[in-house]
């Protein structure tokens, strides 16, 4: 039997950029705490996209509202057995990884995850270009796909020595990348990867690729509805069909 300890990886109303509040995501904080708690989770992370995604991003003057929300949410769920951590999925925008946050922005958050989304505003017309043309395009045949695996693979490697990042979030999905390099490095650094309930990567044939690298793994539901908190049932069957040693995954405890 599998407990599951945790979701590291959760949405709220607060990703919807400049749109209407519950457009990308639709539930608040404490729908995803209730949910949490009534899953027997003890850690909720919340994170939302990070502030460069005009659709889908927190907006920075929320980020002051949600650390109060989630130490007042505390008081009440704490005693209960749950605790709330403010996260962040900040978005890889420059090739030579840079993230939409800065470091004034990462101190108030508990834990840093970071993903690569298309949407975001790049920061240069070379970024633009290497992260965001480049990657649809190869898809197409219109361009070497290796090349786009390298450009993407840098961006995320230097991203790693740029900030202290807690997660990978779904590694390879949206952008190809060589994750051997990528595993290794973040292994190294003390960074896991996530394996995504929701997105295609990790996959069961890319976790057999980095089984054998020293590197640790969350499971999380990247839920945009709270009653998708807690629900990563497929990605502890894609750990489980490669075979992973369960005890690299942080957030699940198996149980004999
Ligand atoms: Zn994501
Ligand atoms: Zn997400």
């Amino acid at each position: 039997m599998i407990k599951v300890l945790g979701d590291y990886h959760t949405h709220t109303r607060y990703s919807s950029g400049y749109k209407k509040k519950g457009t990308h995501a639709t539930g608040s904080i404490e729908d995803n705490a209730k949910e949490a708690l009534k899953k027997g989770l003890s850690t909720l992370v919340i994170s939302e996209h990070g502030p460069g995604h005009y659709l889908y991003g927190v907006r920075r003057s929320n980020l002051s509202i949600m650390r109060e929300e989630i130490y007042r949410l505390n008081e009440v769920y704490m005693p209960k057995g749950l605790k709330i951590l403010l996260g962040l999925e900040a978005n890889l925008v420059g090739i030579d990884g840079q993230l939409d946050v800065d470091e004034k922005f990462i101190k108030k958050l508990d834990i840093l995850l970071m993903g690569y989304h298309y949407g975001a505003t790049p920061l240069s017309f070379k970024d633009l270009y290497g992260l965001y043309i480049q990657n649809p395009l190869s898809k197409t045949g219109l361009m070497k796909e290796e090349k786009a695996i390298e450009v993407n693979t840098n961006a995320y490697l230097k991203a790693l020595d740029n900030y202290k990042i807690d997660i990978i979030t779904h590694p390879g999905s949206k952008a190809k990348v060589d994750i051997v390099q990528v595993a290794k490095k973040a292994g190294s650094l003390g960074t896991a990867l996530e394996i995504s309930s929701k997105h295609s990567e990790l996959s069961t044939k890319t976790l057999h690729l980095i089984k054998d690298i020293d590197v640790n793994f969350y499971i999380n539901s990247d839920a945009h509805r709270p009653e998708d908190v807690g629900n990563i049932q497929p990605g502890i069957d894609k750990a489980i069909n490669a075979k992973i040693d369960l005890k690299r995954v942080k957030n699940i405890l198996e149980m004999r």
